[in-house]
């Protein structure tokens, strides 16, 4: 692992250089009982900034001063054309900013700064201008009716879509920034007002766009962001009997607690999970591009992507030459600081989840697996795992029915289209799937028969702000971005007016 090679911003030390504070209402302030948690350099180990510890009386709080926005407040009266401007302008401000939160975003999660950079700052900040496009598009309809009881009387009939309310967004620590972007723009764009809890792990940049978002001239108390822990401020959050709606996005395990907590007031719930997401690669395709895209849906972001390509299924005739090839790919990746302009891939972002990839790994060698590349943890200070490729497994093993969310890849060999598309479905996953092959009409028809909210073909982790994304089955309720996401933030009303 190499030392750092870049600069870290005067803005950026600035900031985690004092006890961060959580924004409600228009003020900056500490939980009301004071308390702090330490937020860690996952490369390092090091503790990287102290941040306000939300808990429940500061999460009711929050939902005060979102209630009394979304009730009283200018955002209640602003037009729909103001609300796109203020987006429009939070994205313009966030790519202002780029560096700055690529380097948040880096020492915070781990990721390389390079990829922050590429991926995570941009894609944020055009969610945020994708939706403000929409604001001024939340449409009702007309709707003819006929009214068989009353003859002879006419109707107009139409629907309004309105706000749904105040919005509790629960965010998990592998895309922080992004993640929060996902939440907050439709929620925005809707005329929605939030309470944001960011991961534990990773509050810093959801707490720094908060600056921006006042910055931006967002009415006080449109978007209040508490940290805090999961069982406490989470767990206050999504069980809140003013909060109108839930979004959530983390493990199904806690994502099953969310649904419990939301059943105290009923309060609408959507819900990103997790997944087991398999790559079926056929011998027909173009192998080189099979394997680099088979590598990258894994080990980017360090495995650490609810979407990971982490079941690689391979057709038998290639699986020597694909497997080989993805291995190679794993043992050539640079680990190290996400500040080393050379590193590909960073740390893990906790020591928790160091164990947790491990474990997974000693289960998959204790029932027969072996490893192509990787397979274990690197270096003994920060949380760094050798991407790893996982030989020799089958269905049932843990390793392959089990989130590792890490860079852990199982491959395994197949015959025949008919024999793996029962065997890629078998999972209670059914978040995205990748297929390689030249052959379009195979191609088409797999993806059909594929339980999954997203499918890609001959490419891997491709979003768009424009492309609803979510799960079937345990990977989740409703979908991200897109159309799809802004009509989960709004109530339909049918007004129907006597002629
Ligand atoms: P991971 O296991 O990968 O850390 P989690 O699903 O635990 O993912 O966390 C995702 C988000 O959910 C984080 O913001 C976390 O604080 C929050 N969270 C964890 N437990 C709860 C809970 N019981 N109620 C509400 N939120 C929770």
């Amino acid at each position: 692992m190499s030392s750092t090679g870049v600069k870290m911003e005067q803005t950026v030390s600035s900031f985690i250089g004092k006890p961060v504070k959580m924004l409600i209402g228009k003020n900056w302030v500490d939980a009301i009982n004071g308390a702090t948690f330490p937020v860690y350099n996952p490369a390092t180990g090091e503790v990287l900034a102290n941040v306000a510890e939300g808990r429940k009386e500061d999460i009711e709080l929050a939902v005060k001063a979102a209630r009394s926005a979304f009730e009283e407040g200018p955002w209640a009266r602003m037009t729909p054309a103001d609300r796109g401007k203020l987006l429009w302008k939070l994205g313009d401000l966030l790519e202002k900013h780029l560096e700055e939160f690529a380097q948040l975003e880096s020492l915070d999660n781990g990721k390389p700064l390079t990829v922050a950079r590429a991926a995570d700052v941009p894609l944020a900040a055009d969610l945020l201008r994708y939706m403000a496009g929409w604001a001024t598009k939340i449409e009702g309809s007309t709707i003819p009716i006929s009214v068989p009881y009353t003859p002879g009387t006419k109707y107009l009939a139409y629907t309004l879509r309105e706000p749904i309310g105040v919005v509790g967004q629960i965010i998990p620590w592998n895309f922080p920034l992004l993640m929060a972007a996902w939440k907050l723009g439709p929620a925005l764009a809707t005329g929605c007002t939030v309470v944001l809890k960011p991961a534990e792990q990773t509050p810093l940049s959801a707490l720094r766009l908060a600056e921006l978002i006042q910055e931006a001239g967002f009415p006080e108390g449109v978007v209040n962001v508490v940290a805090g822990y999961g069982e406490t401020a989470g767990a206050a959050l999504a069980a809140h009997p003013d909060v109108d709606k839930v979004a959530f996005t983390g493990s199904t395990e806690v994502g099953k607690l969310i649904v419990q907590a939301a059943a105290g007031n009923l309060k609408k719930v959507t819900l990103e999970l997790g997944g087991k997401s398999p790559n079926i690669v056929f011998k027909d395709s173009n192998l080189d591009e099979a394997i680099a895209g088979a590598a990258s849906a894994i080990f980017f972001n360090h495995g650490q992507c609810c979407c990971a390509g982490s079941r690689l299924y391979i057709e038998e005739a290639v699986f020597d030459k694909v497997v080989d090839g993805v291995a190679k790919i794993a043992e050539g990746i640079k680990v190290g600081d996400g500040f080393d302009p050379n590193t590909q891939m960073g740390p893990l972002v906790s020591d928790e989840q160091l164990n947790r990839v491990c474990g997974y790994m000693k289960s998959g060698f204790d029932q027969g697996a072996k490893a192509l590349a990787g397979g274990e943890k690197l270096g003994d200070k920060g949380y760094f795992v050798k991407p790893t490729v996982l030989t020799n497994v089958d269905q049932n093993m843990k390793v392959v029915q089990e989130e590792i969310f890490g860079p852990v890849v199982t491959a395994m060999p197949f015959k025949t289209t008919e024999e793996i598309t029962p065997v890629a479905n078998d999972t209670v996953y059914g978040l995205a799937a990748g297929i390689w092959t030249s052959d379009i009409s195979k191609a088409h028809s797999l993806a059909s028969k594929l339980r999954a909210g997203t499918v890609w073909v001959n490419c891997y982790n491709i979003f768009d702000a424009a492309m609803p994304f979510g799960g079937y089955k345990q990977s989740g309720w409703g979908r991200e971005m897109g159309k799809e996401s802004l009509e989960l933030y709004t109530e339909v009303k049918s007004v129907c007016v006597k002629m």
